[in-house]
């Protein structure tokens, strides 16, 4: 597995892979019925099957029944951490799979690949989580005399839900930590950008993880039903955009949901901040994978006294971004998922322009191709102000005082936000008024390290990833509590 496979537009297995989709520990290899194109100009790369209820229903199934069998923890950290020396061994497969279906440069998928066996690693080592405690039943009248405790126990089978942007890493996140903890795994990935998804299930077999402990179906919002609705499924981890996320939440029934959604994201530039750093940090946040990034920068609040010297740096940046092939290793930005989704995104800027925004570059879109774009004067209302764009837009806002930039930064959800300033203390006090799930001091929403916590509050996200943070949301504690003979026996004399 070291070559991508060219595809020759016809119904086979593609990119080396064993199958097109793998349900009940068995890789389908026929009847491979949904294509997949390359974003940049929509040609085919690769085939995989068009999963239905029948095979999801399959897949969950066998997952259930791969419950019963053991899998002791050590063997679960082995796998982890050989599937993550996999990884490392296959990068160039793997990093090939993403950047041929999906939108990401070449030098982006590769720094996928790196997190994506660090995720694995993580995953591995976060065994502790799943310690249990004795439980302190002497602490209460009713408990005193009796003795117990916890241990973290699985979820079962766990629906896993996954966007096309992060198609390698953010699988990663979810199936390394529900397999260490001792689920099954039923991944469900974006239909744009499956092969990534099936890539990693072969190495996690390869690994030595058992067959259908993992099943990845291939299909669209369709497949994405017949999954969450499963009564057999215990757990959903979604990642993806909020009216996806409503539509689980009202249809998967009683489970656990864990929602990993979009962020407009804000970053806060004061008075007193390094305007080089900002700027530079700024670009790299707006316009890194186009923007399909739900770290993306997405408004800034410039304190009025620098916001001209700031836009000028921003701008400066933008222009000097390299739009193009996503092979060519000086690209900075690569399409975005599709052409419908670029031109959303034109419709969108076009919308902002005809109600008196200033574009200071950009607003242009080729194909699938949408060129970095700065935005002024942008109507309050806007799309590109009040809701997600994910696209390479970001809009620039002066604002007089910092109680100003945190109540616009605040009003709308955002998974993280950035505090650039000199100021210790306006940094704290700043982040101490930012509602999201992390605050970034001297940088960008777009930070984001694999173990940390991870999530937003509002309409960004319910839990949190992070490896060992998923470890614990994918587990839960169960009690032993033991009664000691002598107790029964006094509890008959006094029902007596
Ligand atoms: P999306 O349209 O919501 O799709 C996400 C996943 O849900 C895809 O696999 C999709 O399948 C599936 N799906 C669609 N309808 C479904 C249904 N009725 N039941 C179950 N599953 C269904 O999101 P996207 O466009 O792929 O990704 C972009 C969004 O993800 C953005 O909002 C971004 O901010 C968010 N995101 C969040 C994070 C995070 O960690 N918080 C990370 C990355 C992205 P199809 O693709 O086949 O339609």
């Amino acid at each position: 597995m070291t070559a991508v496979a060219a595809v020759t537009a016809s119904a086979e297995v593609s990119f080396g892979l064993p199958g097109g989709a793998l349900v009940a520990g068995e890789w389908q290899t026929g009847g491979l019925t949904a294509e997949v194109t390359d974003p940049h100009d929509g040609a085919p790369v690769g085939w995989v099957a068009g999963n239905d209820a029948a095979d999801v229903d399959a897949a969950v199934r066998a997952a259930a029944r791969a419950l019963t069998e053991p899998w002791p923890l050590w063997q679960r950290r082995e796998a982890l951490e050989e599937a993550a020396r996999l990884v490392r061994d296959e990068a160039a497969w793997l990093a090939g799979i993403i950047h041929t279906e999906g939108s990401k440069t070449v030098v982006e998928a590769e720094q996928e690949v790196r997190r994506c066996a660090e995720t694995l690693r993580l995953s591995a080592a976060a065994s502790t989580v799943l310690r249990g405690e004795v439980l302190e039943f002497d602490d209460s009248d009713r408990g005193a005399g009796k003795r117990g405790w916890f241990v973290r126990e699985p979820l079962g089978v766990v629906a896993a839900i996954t966007p096309f942007n992060d198609p390698l890493n953010l699988v990663a996140h979810k199936v390394g930590p529900a397999l260490l903890a001792g689920n099954a795994v039923v991944v469900k990935p974006a239909e744009a950008t499956p092969h990534s998804a099936l890539a990693l299930a072969a190495v996690l077999l390869r690994a030595g993880v058992p067959a259908a402990r993992i099943a990845v179906v291939c299909g669209g919002g369709e497949t994405g039903h017949a999954l969450v609705t499963h009564p057999g499924v215990a757990a959903v981890s979604f990642t993806g955009g909020p009216a996806t996320a409503a539509r689980i939440a009202a249809e998967a029934g009683p489970k656990k949901l864990l929602m990993e959604l979009g962020g407009n994201n804000p970053v806060i530039v004061c008075g007193d901040a390094d305007l080089d750093a900002a700027a530079d940090a700024i670009v790299r946040g707006a316009f890194g994978c186009a923007g399909q990034n739900c770290l993306s920068v997405q408004r800034v609040y410039a304190d009025a006294s620098i916001h001209e010297g700031l836009l000028t740096r921003i701008t400066a940046g933008a222009r000097a971004l390299k739009v193009g092939p996503k092979t060519d290793r000086a690209t900075d930005v690569g399409p975005m998922i599709s052409e419908a989704e670029a031109a959303r995104v034109e419709a969108w800027v076009g919308a902002a322009l005809a109600g008196g925004a200033r574009a200071h570059t950009g607003a242009r879109r080729d194909g699938a191709y949408y060129h970095p774009t700065v935005l002024t004067d942008v109507p309050p209302d806007a799309d590109v102000l009040v809701r997600e764009v994910f696209g390479p837009v970001v809009t620039v806002v002066p604002v007089a005082s910092t109680a100003a930039a945190v109540a616009a930064a605040n009003s709308a959800p955002a998974m993280q936000t950035g505090v650039f300033t000199g100021v210790l203390d306006d940094a704290l006090s700043i982040a101490d008024r930012l509602h999201a799930g992390a605050v970034v001091v001297n940088g960008t929403s777009d930070v984001r390290i694999d173990s940390m916590p991870f999530g937003g509050f509002k309409g960004s996200g319910i839990g949190r990833e992070g490896v060992r943070f998923a470890v614990e949301a994918m587990s839960e504690p169960k009690s032993t509590i033991i009664i000691a003979a002598s107790q029964h026996q006094s509890t008959v004399k006094r029902t007596q």
